[in-house]
């Protein structure tokens, strides 16, 4: 009877890791074809520049000596999309940055003087004026600078790309948490597509985001940035009315 009782009790046990096991599989298998998804999207992204690279070549071949338009052209459009490639490039490589190597290199930081460094920076391109609005001079937290940099530079770029209007950064605080706001008046994200902007190479219209010079990685580097310093991004928007993207960020990490 004993025998019976173990042997019941092994084969439950075994049907339940049976199905952890299962259950384990088919995430893995998800994950796996997200991934092959993903390297097959990046490389097409990499391959429309090159095609468009490969065929101002040919045609520099063939006219480029007697045609000094066609010179022009060609050195315009080649420059640009190599541009491109080098842009779509790095942020590949920020996407397949270790995260160790992220949490080894975290440092106390003053945030407030960094984001304000970084606005500067970027005001010498804008052609509108980005405003900090902001009471606290000093709040320290542990950051990997590098990359809570370019998570600012992705949303301010963004809200430059797709508005013609000032552009206000707001920093608030509570005793939890450290908020950064960046607000624009622009053309808004329809509600629908609200949820997939954050995704991987998602654009909501694709020829205006070709247009701008958009991958559609930007906000999924941006939102993986978030959560390796435990925070996150949400986002508020209508449609013709402008889009607040706000990082908010633990304080326990100072
Ligand atoms: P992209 O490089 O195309 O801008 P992102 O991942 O940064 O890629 O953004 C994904 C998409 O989200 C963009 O193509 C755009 O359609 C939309 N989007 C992002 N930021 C804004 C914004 N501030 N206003 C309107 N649409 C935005």
């Amino acid at each position: 009877f004993k025998q019976i009782l173990i042997a019941k009790h092994t084969k439950d046990e075994l049907n339940e890791m049976a199905m952890t096991f299962n259950r384990m599989i088919k995430k893995l298998e998800k994950s796996y074809e997200k991934q092959e998804q993903f390297v097959s999207d990046a490389s097409h992204e990499l391959k429309t520049p090159l095609t468009v690279i490969d065929s101002y070549i040919k045609l520099l071949q063939r006219w480029g000596k007697d045609r000094s338009e066609i010179l022009e052209e060609a050195i315009d459009a080649i420059g640009s999309e190599a541009n491109r490639m080098k842009y779509l490039t790095e942020q590949l490589l920020q996407l397949a940055r270790n995260e160790e190597v992220i949490e080894n290199e975290k440092e106390t930081v003053n945030i407030v003087p960094l984001i304000e460094g970084t606005i500067q920076r970027l005001q010498q391109t804008f052609q509108y004026t980005i405003y900090f609005n902001r009471e606290q001079s000093d709040i320290h937290m542990k950051i990997h600078e590098q990359s809570f940099i370019q998570l600012l530079v992705i949303l301010l770029d963004n809200a430059k790309k797709y508005s013609e209007d000032d552009i206000d950064v707001e920093l608030k605080e509570t005793d939890e948490t450290v908020s950064i706001l960046v607000k624009d008046k622009g053309v808004g994200i329809p509600l629908e597509m609200q949820a997939h902007v954050f995704d991987r190479l998602y654009r909501v219209d694709k020829t205006r985001s070709r247009e701008t010079g958009g991958s559609g990685l930007g906000l999924s580097i941006a939102k993986r940035i978030a959560e390796q310093h435990e925070g996150h991004i949400t986002l508020e928007s209508a449609e013709g009315e402008g889009s607040t993207f706000t990082l908010v960020l633990p304080k326990k990490k100072v």
